[in-house]
Order: C-alpha cells, then sequence, then structure tokens
C-alpha cells in the first residue's frame, strides 16, 4: 500500500506551500532526515519558456518551497531539466526561476548533454540518454504540474521525467513513439527505468503543483488555467497521477500511463494499493473540468510526423555491416519491434525492416562486434552541414 497526500492549497504563498509540504510530508511518512547530505536532483516542468500565470510550469514558488525544505534538511539541490525547444536559460528567466536558483546559490546542471544508461526491463525501450547528472543523484524530487495532454491525456508524476531527456532527443521520441499508446509505454519505460534503473539510493519523491492547473488542450499555452486548489506528495508517481486525474474527474480508461503502469506493476498495481491521506477525493473533486481530446489536431501532426518518410529524412537507421557481422542475431534477439530477421540468400547479414524500425537502436547497443552503424537522414546531414 502506497500512500498520497493529498491536501488544500489556495494560493502561491512562501509560507502556506512551505507548511502544506511539510503536512503532506509528514502524512506520508517520508521522513526528510533521508535529504541529509544527499545530492538531490530537483526536476520541476519547465516546458517552455513561458511565464508561470500560464500554468504550463510548476509556478517558481512551489519550485522555491520544495528547494527550500531540502536546503532546511541539509540536502544539496541541484535543478535538472531539459526544456523541448526553447534554451533553459530562458525557461528559468521567463518562468521566474532565476531569481531564485541564485538567491539560494543553487546549481543548474546543463541541458544539452547526455548520459546513457540501459535498463532491460522496458517494453519499447532499452537505452536511455539523460541529463548525466541525474545518474549520480542521491534522490529525486520530481515537482510535476498537473495538466491535461493532448498526446498522452495527462502529464503529471510520471511524465515529468521526461524533461530528463536532453533537447532534441525528445523530438526524436515523439516521432519514434508517435500515438497514445506507444508513446505512453515509452514513457513508462523511462519512468520505469528511472526509478528501478537508476533508483537513487535515497529514493524519489514526487510533489505535485495541482494549485492551478491545466485543462483543455495542454500541455502548453493552447490549455486553459485551472484552478484546483491542491498539492500532492507520494513516493509512487503513478499513484500520485491517479490520483488527480481522479479529483479532476477524468475517464482513467483513456489515461494510458496510469492504467498500463498499474498493470506492469511497475509501482502500484491499482487503486486498491493506494491509501489517499489528508482530503478525500470527493471532498475536493473539480467539476467540469476539461479534458484533452486525444486524436486531436496535435495527434494529427504527430502522425504526420511519424510517416516513414519524415522518420528518415530526421532520424538515423540502423544498418548493418556485411564486414565485420559474425551473424549472432544479439539484434535480432534484442529488437522490441521485431524489425530483424535472419540474413536471406544475397546478404551476409541481417535483414532490416525499416517500415517496423522504431529507431531505439537497442540492435546498435548490444551488436557485440560494433557492426552495425547509424546512417543519418538526410536532413539530419544538411543541418550538420
Ligand atoms: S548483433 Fe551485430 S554481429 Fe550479430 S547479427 Fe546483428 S549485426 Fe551481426
Ligand atoms: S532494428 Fe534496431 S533500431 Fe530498429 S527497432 Fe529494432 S532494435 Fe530498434
Amino acid at each position: 500500500m502506497t500512500k498520497v497526500a493529498l491536501l488544500k492549497c489556495g494560493s502561491y504563498e512562501l509560507d502556506l506551500l512551505k507548511d502544506r509540504i511539510a503536512e503532506a510530508l509528514s502524512l506520508i511518512r517520508f521522513d526528510p532526515a533521508r535529504l541529509r547530505g544527499a545530492k538531490v536532483a530537483l526536476k520541476p516542468n519547465l516546458l517552455s519558456a513561458i511565464s508561470a500565470d500560464s500554468a504550463v510550469v510548476t509556478h517558481p514558488l512551489f519550485f522555491r518551497a520544495s528547494a527550500e525544505m531540502v536546503l532546511d534538511h541539509g540536502g544539496k539541490p541541484i535543478l535538472m531539466e531539459s526544456p523541448a525547444v526553447a534554451s533553459l536559460d530562458n525557461a528559468l528567466e521567463k518562468a521566474g526561476y532565476r531569481g531564485i536558483v541564485e538567491g539560494l546559490s543553487i546549481p543548474v546542471a546543463p541541458s544539452g548533454r547526455a548520459g546513457t544508461f540501459s535498463h532491460q526491463a522496458g517494453k519499447m525501450f532499452r537505452y536511455f540518454e539523460v541529463i548525466p547528472e541525474v545518474l549520480d543523484a542521491d534522490f529525486i524530487l520530481n515537482m510535476p504540474k498537473f495538466k491535461t495532454h493532448e498526446l498522452t491525456f495527462i502529464t503529471g508524476a510520471v511524465k515529468n521525467l521526461f524533461g530528463l531527456v536532453p533537447g532534441m532527443r525528445k523530438s526524436q521520441m515523439h516521432i519514434r513513439f508517435s500515438d497514445t499508446v506507444s508513446f505512453s509505454e515509452f514513457i513508462l519505460d523511462l519512468y520505469d527505468a528511472v526509478v528501478r534503473g537508476i533508483n537513487p539510493p535515497g529514493g524519489i519523491l514526487h510533489l505535485m503543483d495541482a494549485v492551478m492547473a491545466l485543462e483543455g488542450r495542454g500541455p502548453g499555452s493552447s490549455g486553459t488555467p485551472r484552478r484546483m486548489g491542491l498539492i500532492l506528495a507520494g513516493e509512487d508517481g503513478i499513484a500520485v497521477d491517479y490520483v488527480a486525474a481522479r479529483v479532476a474527474g477524468l475517464d482513467m480508461r483513456k489515461a494510458v500511463t496510469i492504467m498500463n503502469g498499474f498493470s506492469r506493476r511497475i509501482g502500484v498495481s491499482g487503486p486498491h494499493d493506494i491509501e489517499v491521506l489528508g482530503e478525500g477525493i470527493e471532498q475536493v473533486e473539480v467539476p467540469g473540468f476539461v479534458p484533452a481530446e486525444t486524436g486531436s489536431s496535435a495527434t494529427i501532426l504527430q502522425k504526420v510526423i511519424s510517416s516513414r518518410m519524415v522518420r528518415d529524412l530526421f532520424i538515423a537507421r540502423p544498418i548493418p555491416d556485411g564486414n565485420t557481422c559474425i551473424l549472432c542475431y544479439q539484434c535480432m534477439k534484442i529488437c522490441p519491434a521485431n524489425a530483424v530477421s535472419k540474413s536471406d540468400a544475397k546478404e551476409r547479414v541481417p535483414v532490416f525492416d525499416y517500415r517496423k524500425c522504431i529507431r531505439c537502436f537497442c540492435c546498435s547497443e548490444v551488436c557485440p562486434e560494433a557492426a552495425i552503424h547509424l546512417h543519418r537522414g538526410v536532413l539530419q546531414w544538411m543541418l550538420r552541414l
């Protein structure tokens, strides 16, 4: 049974936020002494360079209250985030974080570099690129914003970790996994890889900013700010997302990151495993919360950019080298898309079906002879030039 604290918090006042966060931690029996001396990765949602009034980003005072809690208990925070398109500098400036990180002397990890790690339990993906500093963190403090999302239906604790994937690599993931289910499964792979793969020694805590949430056409500025007046806390991100989505009265069948998260048993296996503390879900339900329409224009755009032609232009394709391949078929065994088959009569290399290939590059990673080369797409070459 995992605990989720659900507390009212009517506004972004620093003292109020600090009180509520302390109360939430006490309710879930989280001992802040766990933070003492720990290198703590602070992961807010800074999707883009936009004002906090938009409710697109974790509010800067929510971030400040959480960061001060870490500092007060002897932790060593470092901010980690990689916005989707904007530079991290711009995002910090526009969202009102700059003065806070400077005032509290919180270092900011560079957002463009990538460290790799593997987590073999992944369903769609087993090799991940993330901001390298997170691999050395003793503790992760995830600070998602609760928002609707036109591809994944909701974005909360689970999806927020996607911001650890550096810059443009995020777009490539969107191209590879273009529909709701495959992208949500990839997001669950990443969540699982962080929770059970990186598995920081001190653990992971999810503190959700749902004081102002985003409804309708989220997760960006097309969505509409909506007051929920809540904060949530828990050590299981899927459970935190479930409680937030229930409060918003959303159709849980559409929340693939929650429902498939339950069935994959990355953490809790279902609602019966969740103890809600503080307010009851029914007491704070938000009537008429507008859901995202998955399948709307954003998803159609995803379909366009995921077409084979566009994928070939933007993403490298794995090509086996007949001079070094020893036909061990490790690539065929690991391929999650069944895109590799045995060599045919003409070629002394495995046959790759690029219509099926999702460009996860697991084959290239496992090949013992380094016989799989990545051939850049035409547009990748042009951009390099
Ligand atoms: S893993 Fe490498 S060496 Fe083995 S069959 Fe595939 S390409 Fe050839
Ligand atoms: S062929 Fe290689 S890159 Fe393509 S899906 Fe299979 S393992 Fe991934």
